[in-house]
């Protein structure tokens, strides 16, 4: 096993945020100039971004962390929708409403059911989902993941399908792992929650309060042949400058072990849930939220960054702006809550949401803030994964397949879910960003398959 001192020096931890609690002018913008090169920050330097108060200088590294967020992954924003398929769980988080000892009905799909939920999902447009239920060995066996996993690959409505399924699941074994790997995962995603080892098993009871297990998780992933991890933080449970330079040092430190950091980084902020009692002792605020995804942008840049539907509208465009790279739209946190069925609408839901716009309302807000959709999934399809995918995410090469392969799915979008509003934006946009491509022979060969989609082709991509 390897040491955690390896992963997260807690105490130098806090000898940084010491010792950079006041970061001049000078040493700040030296900082964001060394950004602007995309070789990501160390953690003293991070020390100073997450110490910054002064106003002018925080919104001056919003800039620059926009400006690397233009430059490494363009206007384009990738979609994605969360699939609960179980509620029942042993843990007590303290955080979340599947808690053990919540004693509300618990929920799994079967997989007729998840058929159903598939369906719904595919006829709002959806290429992507992300997995997500409790930790049961009895319920929510791997063998069960498996099957749901074939099950959404194999569930087709009308165009639609699911091109690709990352997972969010409890930390588990290699063995496991490997079946996962199997099953034909994209990304597989764990949080730590908190990396503050006192609060973490003070807050967690069960299985999950093994700190060790949750930390190494990823590297056993890897061991499986994982390549495609994501990193996360529920912010509100510690100090935030303390979780931020901790998730950073964990992003190193799978950097240096297995030549790949993580695909992407989650920021999910507490919200309140039914049952869930917790007194937050360091809640984080709408602006400290967008600090974290700015310095995040700034000091790790070929890591894609995920926002929840958790945020209200007006916080998601802002961070949209300054480094996010994905989003869910149109979400539901509940087994079978994308189901019509109105008797369903008390299902115990893991957290209250902000956003509840469907997804055309929401490529609407999008679209009027000049930002290109994307349903994209062809990376994890070419066997661009882990290292091959970092060779091009690095020196940000990878927008080249992006931009054009964004162009693409949008274009299927429009051409069946859109509503007249959406296709009237949205072909503007593709019209605009379409000119943009710097290769003209990309550009030559991106408007002959947006020809062929509109003649009825699809699933086409870079
Ligand atoms: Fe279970 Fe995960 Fe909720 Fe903890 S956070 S109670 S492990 S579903
Ligand atoms: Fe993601 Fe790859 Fe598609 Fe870019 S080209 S959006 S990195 S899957």
């Amino acid at each position: 096993m390897p040491n955690i001192k390896d992963v997260v020096e807690e105490q130098e931890i806090f000898n940084i945020l010491k010792k950079t609690q006041n970061p001049s002018r000078e040493q700040v913008v030296k900082i964001l100039n060394k950004a602007q090169e995309k070789k990501g920050l160390n953690l003293e330097e991070v020390g100073y971004l997450v110490n910054i108060k002064n106003p002018p200088l925080i919104e001056k590294m919003f800039k620059a962390a926009g400006e690397i967020k233009k430059e490494i992954y363009g206007e384009r924003l990738v979609l994605f929708a969360p699939l609960y398929v179980s509620s029942f769980c042993v843990n007590d988080c303290e955080y979340c409403s599947f808690h053990r000892k919540n004693p509300a009905p618990r929920k799994k799909l079967s997989l007729e059911e998840v058929k159903e939920q598939v369906k719904i999902l595919e006829d709002m447009g959806h290429k992507r989902l992300l997995l997500e239920c409790g930790e049961h060995p009895v319920e929510n066996t791997i063998d069960y993941v498996v099957e749901v996993i074939k099950t959404i690959y194999e569930t087709k409505s009308n165009k639609g399908e699911i091109r690709r399924v990352n997972v969010n699941l409890a930390a588990t074994t290699v063995e496991n792992y490997r079946k996962l790997k199997a099953a034909g995962i994209g990304t597989y995603q764990l949080f730590q929650e908190t990396y503050h080892r006192t609060t973490y098993e003070k807050l967690h009871n069960g299985p999950k309060a093994d700190y060790e297990r949750q930390l190494f998780a990823h590297d056993r992933a890897f061991e499986a042949g994982i390549d495609d991890v994501g990193l996360g933080v529920l912010f509100g449970l510690y100090n935030w400058k303390f979780e931020v330079l901790a998730l950073i040092s964990h992003a190193q430190y799978l950097d240096r072990k297995f030549n790949v950091g993580p695909h992407t980084f989650s920021v999910p902020r507490f919200q309140p849930a039914e049952t869930v009692k917790i007194k937050l002792h360091h809640a984080v605020s709408e602006d400290e939220l967008l600090k974290i995804i700015a310095i995040l942008r700034l000091a790790v840049p070929y890591t894609g960054m995920i926002i929840s539907t958790r945020e209200r509208p007006e916080i998601r465009a802002k961070a949209f702006k300054i480094g996010i790279s994905q989003t869910s739209a149109a979400s539901c946190a509940s087994p079978n809550g994308y189901s019509n069925d109105h008797s369903r609408d008390e299902e115990l839901s893991q957290f209250s949401l902000q956003d509840h716009r469907n997804v055309n309302q929401f490529l609407i807000s999008i679209l009027k803030q000049d930002i290109l959709p994307s349903f994209c999934t062809a990376c994890y399809r070419s066997g661009r994964t882990g290292k091959t995918f970092m060779e091009l995410a690095k020196p940000g090469d990878i927008h080249n397949f992006c931009r054009p392969n964004a162009l693409l799915t949008f274009a299927e979008y429009l051409e069946d879910y859109a509503i007249p509003q959406t296709k009237k934006l949205g072909d503007q946009i593709i019209q605009k960003y379409l000119k943009q491509i710097l290769s003209s022979d990309i550009k030559e060969e991106t408007k002959k398959r947006l020809e062929k989609i509109r003649k009825g082709e699809r699933d086409i991509y870079f």
